[in-house]
């Protein structure tokens, strides 16, 4: 029998304020509307609720190139320059000529194919984002909570240096790295329909992170990575695992081939600790994803991970029928709690007009061809297994006696595993810079390398979209 789990919860009225622009799909009221259906449950009661800070600008460069974040945090947008030019403002508020220059931006992925517009606020944004993130990693390594939710993380796209996919700042690389100052082998999952192609990248060459993404995969279905033979390199191989599903995966099959594939993932890995990406546009009508989860669905598939007892940071991610978003991250936070949430949504919501056509907490889903069949799924699942035999018969990374509290002393820490010959780092001595060289140094797979194992970009996130489905709430 489970035991009830002490959930903490990140927010800041803030995040809901920015916006990508009025045609993007990508909307961070989602995360207000998210955390108004959890007051209005009154799930909160049962919640230690924290507020989120901005992560500062050494957290974020732990993954981040300086100069990318430097043009990240100075962007201001041409139109916030002509409104401050208008009226009368002459200082230089910033280097225009740098702001506008075409390469740069091409570079930093900012305002390319509209996936990443530079938006006013953009930095700020991404620092609420990343700074729930982070302060949920150090609740779990103080063993202040079994689970902590920041439904404004989730980021997973975004590069060393370059936004991408609607994200600007990896806040799952950097949570994760926080962890791994103390947890030895973390695991990420990710259930958004798209690939957790940054996060996996991040870590494409330890064996200390596990990346597990089930994803909507082929006909130039964005990001195009996350195929079943991309699996890890050197240390990392085969501590990359994919599930690359086709459109209309219902309930059953994702269910039954989640907990299979999880169940074998937890034996043979053995994480510390887990970062769960419950990305929601894997949700049906959706307007990107074409996958058929229900929220119950969905939401089993993160309460299956609780009963591994093992600490869970819970991020969002994507979704873009933005209701359903809340509707189901709302959900899944009672989930946490056991609160079974169902009815109508409270009619004092602030947003509650958004949900007029359809005022219930569940929504019923569409009839849908489900395009995998049982045989692709079993073969998937038999492929993936095969990997993660390997794993299996790897030597372990025995890390003895890892601190548990965050501010741990460094000499200690290091003297003390310098006595554990059987470490999986390097077949040398473990020492602090070996250490240092996987938290700082994941970056190690060059562009060659990636072409190697056939990491290439398709189209962009917006390109996806289907008109057909735009109107389903
Ligand atoms: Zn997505």
């Amino acid at each position: 029998m489970e035991t009830k789990k002490r959930v903490a919860y990140f927010y800041n009225n803030e995040i809901g304020n920015y916006n990508y622009g009025k045609l993007h799909l990508m909307n961070p009221k989602r995360i207000s509307m998210t955390h108004s259906l959890i007051v209005g449950y009154g799930v909160y009661k049962d919640l230690d609720v924290y507020t989120t800070r901005e992560a500062t600008k050494e957290e974020i460069m732990q993954f981040h190139d300086q100069d990318y974040v430097e043009y990240l945090s100075n962007y201001v947008s041409s139109t916030k320059i002509d409104f401050l030019r208008k009226n009368g403002c002459t200082a230089p508020i910033i280097d225009e000529e740098a702001k506008n220059d075409v390469e740069k931006k091409r570079q930093y992925g900012i305002d390319v194919q509209a996936d990443c517009p530079g938006f006013d606020g953009v930095y700020t944004f991404s620092q609420l984002s990343t700074g729930g993130s982070i302060d949920a990693a150090h609740l779990i390594i103080n063993n202040a909570a079994d689970v902590a939710i920041n439904w404004g993380g989730g980021l997973h796209h975004a590069k060393k240096g370059e936004a991408y996919g609607f994200c600007y700042v990896n806040d799952i690389v950097i949570c994760i790295l926080e962890l791994l100052k103390v947890f030895p082998r973390v695991l990420y999952i990710d259930i958004d329909v798209h690939h957790g192609d940054g996060v996996e990248e991040a870590f494409f060459t330890t064996n200390r992170v596990m990346t597990v993404s089930f994803h909507e995969f082929g006909e130039d279905f964005f990001p195009g990575t996350g195929g079943l033979n991309s699996s890890g390199e050197g240390l990392g191989k085969n501590y990359a695992v994919n599930v690359p599903l086709r459109p209309g995966m219902d309930d059953e099959s994702y269910k039954q081939l989640f907990k299979n594939v999880m169940n074998k993932v937890m034996e043979v890995f053995r994480p510390d600790v887990v970062v769960f990406q419950t990305g929601a546009d894997s949700l049906a009508n959706d307007k990107i994803g074409h996958f058929n989860l229900s929220i119950r669905g969905h939401g089993e598939c993160l309460t299956y991970m609780l009963r591994f007892n093992v600490p869970v940071v819970v991020l969002g991610g994507g979704g873009y029928t933005i209701q359903n978003v809340s509707r189901c991250w709302a959900y899944e936070t009672g989930l946490l709690v056991k609160k079974n949430l169902n009815g109508p949504i409270p009619v004092d919501d602030p947003f509650f007009h958004l949900y007029e056509k359809q005022n219930m907490l569940h929504v019923p889903i569409q009839q849908v061809e489900n395009k995998n069949s049982k045989e692709d799924l079993n073969k998937i699942q038999e492929e993936v297994f095969k990997q993660l035999k390997e794993v299996d018969a790897a030597p372990s990374i025995p890390f003895h006696n890892v601190p548990k509290a965050f501010q741990y002393d460094d000499d200690e820490y290091f003297e003390e595993n310098e006595q554990d010959q059987h470490h999986d780092f390097s077949g040398n001595t473990y020492n602090f810079n070996k250490l240092n060289d996987y938290i700082n140094g994941y970056q190690t797979m060059e562009v060659e390398q990636n072409e190697e194992v056939g990491v290439y970009r398709k189209q962009p996130l917006l390109i996806e979209k289907n008109s057909s489905r735009f109107n389903h709430i």
